[in-house]
């Protein structure tokens, strides 16, 4: 077998950006990522490399208050959510919940603990933390649909 990583650093958040544009490459249609961090930690920064790197041309900014935005860009959908405000996990059943998860979307959760028993379960759990000035991203999951992002991001992750 051979050894992945699934922990790295990232210095500044332009790397931050291209770390989650490397994601979306290595993500298939349907997946789910929950993204973990402190207010601040980055989840935003690499949501944002991730949907441009899927073509989106605009600003990409935390929906906080909308507690979700999706992009329609071609063949795919990415939804983003922000649960940091919801108040209890049953108010997404008001939000349609439902409806965003199919095996076209992408969808990129940030504050997932915030929608606990309400969510489908993550393809790829994503710990952000601070580390000297910049972050260390680990990735986890237990599918060996997972396994193969592991594999993915490892074979092609650049260490500038
Ligand atoms: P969150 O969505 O987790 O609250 P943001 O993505 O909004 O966080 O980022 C907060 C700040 O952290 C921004 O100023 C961003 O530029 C910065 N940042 C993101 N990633 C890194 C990184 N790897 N190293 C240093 N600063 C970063
Ligand atoms: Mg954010």
């Amino acid at each position: 077998m051979i050894e992945t990583t699934n922990s790295y650093f990232l210095p500044d958040s332009e790397r931050m950006e291209a770390f989650g544009a490397l994601l979306a490459h290595c993500c298939a249609p349907g997946s789910v990522l929950y993204l973990y961090g402190d207010l601040g930690a980055g989840k935003t920064t690499l949501v944002r490399g991730f949907v441009h790197a899927l073509g989106h041309r605009g600003a990409v900014k935390s929906p906080t208050y909308t507690l979700v935005e999706t992009y329609d860009l071609g063949e795919q959908r990415v939804n983003h959510f922000d649960l940091y405000r919801l108040g209890e996990p049953e108010e997404l059943e008001y939000l349609g919940i439902r409806d965003y998860f199919d095996n076209q979307a992408i969808s990129l959760v940030e504050w997932p603990q915030q929608g606990r028993g309400m969510l489908p379960p993550a393809l790829i759990t994503v710990q952000i933390e601070y580390e000297q000035g910049g972050r260390r991203v680990t990735l986890s999951g237990e599918t060996p649909a997972t396994e193969s992002v592991y594999r993915c991001v490892a074979t092609h992750f650049v260490d500038r």
